[in-house]
C-alpha cells in the first residue's frame, strides 16, 4: 500500500491559501526600458473617481468652475486686465452670460492653470454688423497667451487660421461648424503647453478643440503660437502657467458655461503617462518594486513568495530572491514527497508558482536553467498539467 504523507507542512497548507491576485501577479507583456508596468498591470493605480455632469457640457465633480452664470462667480473668478483709468468700458455678468464689449480690454482668470481642459460657450447676440475679422471678433486665450479664434464667420469669409475654431495664425480649424449666429457655439479644448528647457523643444505642445462636438483641431503642434501676421518662434520657454483670458476685440461677445480641468503630467514633466525614457523607467520600476516587496512583509508563506516573486517583473532585489529562492526550494521538495491523488488536489496552487517562474523566464528576470523551475517544470508535466 502506498503511504500518503499527512501534509502538516505551514508551507505546503499556505500553498493552498494563494491569495486571488497571486496567481494573477504576472500579467501581459513585462515592464521593459520605456515602460514601467507591465501591459494590464495590477499594480498600475486606479484612475481617480471623477462624477461627470448630468448632460454633456456640465462640469464633471472636479471642475473648477470659473463661471455658472452667477454675477458671484463672475466676481470671484475674472478680473480686468486693463486697469479701471484706463478703459471705456467694463465686462459685466447678467442674464446668465458675461458680456464683453468694446473698450472693455481683455478679461481674465485670478487663477493660473498650465495644461487643461476646457469647456467654453460663447454667442452673438444676434447678426452683427463688420465683415471679415471684424464681426464679432473675440478669443479664447490658453495660459501662456495661444488664441482660439472666436468670430462670427458663420457667413463671412477671412483669412482661414483666423476663422472660429482656429489656432490663431498657425492653424485653420479642419471644418466651420459654427451654428448661426445667435445661437450658443461650444468649444471644448485640450491645451498642452510646449516645453522648451535649455533651449531645447522637449514637446511642441498641442492643442485639440471640439466646436459645437465637432473635432476642428486635432492634437494640432503648437509651434509657438501665434499672432496677427506673425509667428512665435519656439526657442524659448514657454510659461508653465498662466490665466486663461478673453478677448476684446471691439465687438460685443457673451460667454457662458466656462470650467477647466487640470490635465495629467507628460513624461517630460516627471509624470508616467506614455512612454518614458530609460532613466526615468527605471526610476520608477525601482520604486514600483519597493512597493510590491514592502506589500508582501505581513504574508506567509507562499503567498509572501508569489508578492516577492512578482516584485522581480520591476526590479531585482538580492535580500528578496534569497527568501524565494529558499521558499520555493523547500516547497518542490515538499510537493515531491507527495502522491499523486495528493498532488492533483496542488494543481492551481502548483501552476500558480510554475507560470510565475515561467512568466520571469521569459522575460530574462531569473536564468532559464534555475533548477527549482526546471523541477516544477517536470512534476507539473508528469500530472499532464501542460497541455
Ligand atoms: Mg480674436
Amino acid at each position: 500500500m502506498k503511504y500518503y504523507p499527512i501534509i502538516l507542512s505551514a508551507t505546503l497548507l499556505s500553498l493552498s491559501s494563494v491569495s486571488v491576485f497571486a496567481g494573477n501577479a504576472f500579467y501581459g507583456d513585462a515592464p521593459d526600458a520605456n515602460h514601467p508596468w507591465a501591459v494590464h498591470d495590477l499594480n498600475r493605480p486606479q484612475p481617480p473617481r471623477v462624477e461627470p455632469g448630468a448632460t454633456v457640457g456640465d462640469a464633471p465633480s472636479d471642475a473648477v468652475v470659473l463661471f455658472d452664470g452667477t454675477v458671484a462667480s463672475f466676481q470671484s473668478n475674472w478680473q480686468h486686465v486693463k486697469p479701471q483709468d484706463k478703459r471705456k468700458a467694463d465686462w459685466t455678468a447678467q442674464d446668465g452670460y458675461m458680456l464683453g464689449v468694446g473698450g472693455a480690454g481683455y478679461i481674465e482668470t485670478q487663477a493660473q492653470f498650465g495644461d487643461c481642459q476646457l469647456h467654453i460657450e460663447w454667442s452673438h447676440a444676434q447678426q452683427l454688423p463688420g465683415t471679415g475679422q471684424g464681426r464679432g471678433n473675440s478669443g479664447v486665450f490658453l495660459p501662456g497667451g495661444i488664441e482660439v479664434q472666436v468670430l462670427d464667420n458663420y457667413n463671412n469669409p477671412t483669412y482661414s487660421d483666423g476663422t472660429a475654431g482656429a489656432v490663431y495664425g498657425v492653424m485653420p480649424p479642419a471644418a466651420n461648424a459654427l451654428r448661426a449666429p445667435g445661437q450658443w457655439q461650444s468649444y471644448d479644448i485640450i491645451f498642452r503647453r510646449p516645453i522648451v528647457r535649455d533651449g531645447v523643444v522637449l514637446d511642441e505642445g498641442s492643442m485639440t478643440v471640439l466646436m459645437n462636438g465637432v473635432v476642428v483641431q486635432d492634437s494640432t503642434p503648437l509651434d509657438g503660437g501665434g499672432g496677427w501676421k506673425k509667428r512665435k518662434p519656439l526657442n524659448q520657454p514657454y510659461p508653465a502657467v498662466g490665466p486663461l483670458s478673453l478677448q476684446d476685440h471691439g465687438n460685443p461677445v457673451r460667454y457662458r458655461n466656462i470650467w477647466v480641468r487640470p490635465l495629467r503630467s507628460r513624461p517630460v514633466e516627471g509624470g508616467t503617462d506614455g512612454r518614458l525614457s530609460e532613466t526615468a523607467t527605471n526610476a520608477k520600476r525601482a520604486e514600483i518594486g519597493a512597493e510590491v516587496r514592502a506589500s508582501a512583509a505581513n504574508m506567509q508563506g507562499m503567498d509572501q513568495t508569489m508578492r516577492l516573486l512578482e516584485a522581480f517583473m520591476y526590479d531585482f532585489d538580492s535580500v528578496a530572491w534569497d527568501v524565494c529562492n529558499r521558499q520555493v526550494t523547500e516547497s518542490i521538495g515538499e510537493l515531491r514527497a507527495l502522491a499523486t491523488a495528493e498532488l492533483r488536489l496542488r494543481k492551481k496552487q502548483v501552476m500558480h508558482l510554475h507560470n510565475a517562474l515561467s512568466y520571469l523566464q521569459r522575460f530574462g528576470t531569473i536564468s532559464a536553467d534555475y533548477q527549482p523551475a526546471k523541477e516544477l517544470h517536470g512534476i507539473a508535466d508528469a500530472m499532464g498539467w501542460l497541455k
